[in-house]
Parts: structure tokens; C-alpha cells; sequence
């Protein structure tokens, strides 16, 4: 199947690490020209080195000014991943106020005001165009010391529908990929330990974690026009956990 985006505009959000960073070099690849937007200048100007024909964003997400003055800096955008979120693991009797204000924030929040941002311009362009949300497995199963995450990728997969309810009339579909443990920096957080790993692989008909490669196809399936007739749908990139639930 050959994927091309001659001509498209796409926007990544934390694209400084792991899954936003592979999805911006196979986008740019696959001829989109590319907005990455993430945090940490160093992980821009690395992967500026390495594909120099994007261009970076810098900003924090969970400053609602600096995002507005950032998202609109970069024009017109055909294609849209929300991928920047955060993990801080806390038990459900011990989550924290602060916990739960930045996660929702980062993970929820600025993927509202994000997309409303590029979904207008879209709108008043009327060419249509395709955004993913990257959610995750914990969307649709409890994960021990996740209970923030979970409600955040909850929330996301509720957000896709919504989204896609009301902008799938305009021509831009929304759909999200619900990816299992991913071999990332995020993905060490929870699921480094063998004790906490090799449990969880257990869980998984497939055997193993996912890696980053895995869950960039299908964001760049989901992009493209070969899934025109999907919109709304949070696709599963689990190994067949969640559909099977061991
Ligand atoms: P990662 O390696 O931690 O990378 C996340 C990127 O997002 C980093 O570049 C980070 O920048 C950026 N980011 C975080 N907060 C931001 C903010 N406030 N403003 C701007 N950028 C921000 O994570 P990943 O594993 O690639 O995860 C990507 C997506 O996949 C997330 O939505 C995650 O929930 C989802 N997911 C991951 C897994 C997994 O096991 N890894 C599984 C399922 C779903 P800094 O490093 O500079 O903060």
C-alpha cells in the first residue's frame, strides 16, 4: 500500500520523543509537510537535524496563550495527530489534586483547544481533512496506579466520537488508535520492571509489548484516504487484549 501526502499539511503534537517523533519522519517521508510541535527545544532541534525539512514548534501544551499563539503561527493544517499526553502513575487513593489538574490538561485539554484551532481552518477552507487522536489501551481496561491516565484516554475516546459526529458532516474524519504498552520513554514509566511487565504480556494474546513502528502505520493508515469511510472508530493496537479480556 503506498501512502502519500504531496501537498498536505500535517501537524504533530509531541513530536520531541518516541511516537510523535517517528510519526513526524514517516509523514515527512511519505512527502507532508510537516509543523512538529513539542516541549523540549533540544528534542526539536535533534530532529530537525534529522529531517531538516520540517518545521518545529516549541511550546507547553498546558499554557492555553502560548498554545492559541502557537497552533494558529502555523497556518493551515490538513492533517492532525494529537499525540502529546503525560503519565504520572498515582493509586486511585492517593491521586493528588495537581496530578489530576496537569493530566487533564495536558492530555485533554489542549487536544479540545488544539483541534478546535486546526478544525476551524479546515472548516473555513472546506477541503475536508483527517485528525487522530493517539489514546491508548487504558481507555478501555483498568491499569493498576493508572487511574488519571485511564480517565484522560477515557475522555480522548469520547472526545474522538464527538468530534467526529460533528465534524464528519465537513468532511473531517476523527479517529483515534489505542495503542498497548509501547516501547517509549512513557513506556518505561510503568512497565520496565519485569514484575510489572511480564504480567501484562501475559495479558496479551500477541505476547509482547508494541513497537513505536506499529502504532505509526496505522496513525499514517488512518491519516490517509485509504480509511475514507472510518470516522469515529478507536482502533485497538494491542495484540488483541482488550477484545479478548484476559
Ligand atoms: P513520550 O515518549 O513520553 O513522548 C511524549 C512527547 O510528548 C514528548 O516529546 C513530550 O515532550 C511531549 N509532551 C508531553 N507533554 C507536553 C506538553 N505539555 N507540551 C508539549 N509537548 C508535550 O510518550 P510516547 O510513549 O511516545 O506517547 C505518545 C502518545 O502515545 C501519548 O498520547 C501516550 O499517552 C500514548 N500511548 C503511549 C503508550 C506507551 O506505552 N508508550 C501506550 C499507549 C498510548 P517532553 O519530553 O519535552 O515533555
Amino acid at each position: 500500500m503506498d501512502i502519500r501526502f504531496d501537498g498536505k499539511k500535517a501537524l504533530v503534537t509531541g513530536a520531541g520523543k518516541g511516537i510523535g517523533r517517528d510519526t513526524v519522519k514517516l509523514l515527512a517521508k511519505c512527502g507532508a509537510d510537516v509543523y512538529a510541535l513539542s516541549r523540549t527545544q533540544s528534542d526539536l532541534d535533534s530532529l530537525k537535524a534529522e529531517v531538516p525539512e520540517i518545521k518545529t514548534v516549541c511550546v507547553d501544551l498546558s499554557d492555553w496563550d502560548s498554545t492559541k499563539v502557537a497552533v494558529e503561527g502555523c497556518g493551515p493544517i490538513d492533517l492532525l495527530v494529537n499525540n502529546a499526553a503525560i503519565a504520572k502513575l498515582e493509586p486511585f487513593l492517593e491521586v493528588t489534586k495537581e496530578v489530576f489538574d496537569l493530566t487533564m490538561n495536558v492530555n485533554v485539554r489542549q487536544l479540545i483547544q488544539v483541534s478546535q484551532i486546526v478544525a476551524r481552518g479546515m472548516v473555513e477552507r472546506g477541503l475536508g481533512g483527517s485528525i487522530v487522536n493517539v489514546s491508548s489501551q487504558a481507555s478501555l481496561v483498568g491499569l493498576t496506579n493508572h487511574t488519571v491516565y485511564c480517565a484522560t484516554k477515557a475522555a480522548v475516546d469520547s472526545l474522538t466520537k464527538t468530534m467526529a459526529l460533528e465534524l464528519g458532516p465537513k468532511n473531517i474524519r476523527v479517529n483515534s488508535v489505542n495503542p498497548t504498552v509501547v516501547n517509549t520513554a512513557m513506556g518505561k514509566i510503568g512497565w520496565s520492571k519485569p514484575e510489572k511487565a511480564e504480567p501484562m504480556k501475559r495479558r496479551i494474546p500477541l505476547g509482547r509489548f508494541a513497537e513505536v513502528e506499529e502504532v505509526v502505520h496505522v496513525i499514517l493508515f488512518l491519516l490517509s484516504d485509504k480509511s475514507s469511510m472510518m470516522n469515529g472508530t478507536c482502533l485497538p493496537i494491542d495484540g488483541g487484549m482488550s477484545s479478548t479480556g484476559v
